[in-house]
């Protein structure tokens, strides 16, 4: 009798972990690991995966004092990159730096221990510490928001390490920038170069080679500064080769980020001459093409019509 019993329970735990197990994997997409450098790996959705699947890349850095990472993804993608990390080092996770404060680069923030040191701009903590957060972008219905991982019990997963214009964190071999120029995609987007690999994460203020995503009404970005913020991004950097971008399914040359500041500003100018004409916006979307030099990068006209829109706005 007793036996039995036991054995039932057993069954039945065994039920419900195989179930909880399936239907979390069932709505995760498949990750791809991308060795940069020795110490430096580049988590991002596996080729096959389409739409924003895990949600931004993650940048995993292997450290004499324990592993950082830089963004962690849609809420529930945790284990996944705690997984990724156990591939490439025994070392706990000490730091997390977020590029800026969307859902789908710090969901998985609360999936570490809250004795991490998290790092992010302080623009970007006053977003994640707000109540007030939706990101208008609608994922799963719009039910998944911006400051959802930082509220209640997870205030304690508010970043502890803040700064405004640039921070180093470690030393030699170690050494990480972090750099602040301004506002674009957010008010808080920061580029995180690692000094030896010669490696840039550029969050969403370089996301793939196409016209970005610009959250002006929910986290202050601006179409306005987003060009010149690039520009200050290209002449304070130096000594970077390679490129995490913030979505691109493989990292990109840091010439294709030079390239997307002359491929966005071109629009801007086409904006502010088509405006100073007396042109209207549904003009200048419908008459603008992609420059040939930059035949390889995206304009959808959703994406035209709203930089446009908010270029006109003077947003
Ligand atoms: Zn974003």
């Amino acid at each position: 009798m007793k036996r039995s019993i036991y054995l039932a329970g057993l069954t039945a735990l065994g039920l419900i972990a195989t179930m909880v197990t399936f239907e979390a994997r069932q709505d995760r997409a498949s990750l791809t690991v991308h060795e940069i450098a020795d110490n430096l790996y580049m988590l991002a959705n596996a080729p096959s995966v389409e739409g924003m699947g895990g949600g931004g890349n993650t940048a995993i850095f292997v450290t004499d004092g324990g592993v950082t990472l830089v963004d962690t993804k849609i809420k529930g993608y945790g284990q996944d990159i705690l997984a990724a990390v156990r591939e490439l080092t025994d070392k706990p996770v000490t730091t997390i730096i977020n590029t800026h404060t969307h859902w789908d680069h710090s969901g998985s923030n609360p999936e570490f221990p809250d004795s991490v040191n998290f790092v992010a701009h302080e623009n970007t903590r006053g977003h994640m510490a707000s109540q007030d957060c939706d990101d208008g972008a609608g994922f799963q219905g719009g039910s998944i928001k911006n400051c959802e991982s930082f509220t209640g019990a997870n205030v304690t997963y508010l970043p502890k390490t803040t700064f405004s214009d640039t921070l180093t964190l470690f030393s030699g071999a170690d050494q990480i920038d972090l750099y602040y120029f301004g506002r674009g995609h957010t008010d808080g987007d920061i580029f995180v170069v690692f000094r030896a690999a010669r490696v840039m994460h550029s969050g969403d203020m370089f996301a793939r080679r196409g016209l970005p995503f610009l959250d002006v009404p929910n986290s202050n970005g601006s179409a306005v500064e987003f060009g010149e913020t690039l520009k200050r991004a290209i002449s304070g950097i130096s000594n970077v080769d390679t490129v995490i971008p913030g979505h691109n399914p493989i990292p990109l040359p840091w010439n294709d980020f030079v390239k997307y500041e002359g491929f966005y500003n071109d629009l801007v100018m086409k904006a502010q001459q088509g405006k100073a004409a007396g042109r209207s916006v549904d003009d200048v979307v419908s008459s603008y093409r992609v420059p040939s030099e930059y035949s390889n990068y995206a304009a959808p006209e959703d994406r035209v019509r709203a930089t446009v829109q908010y270029l006109f706005d003077g947003q």
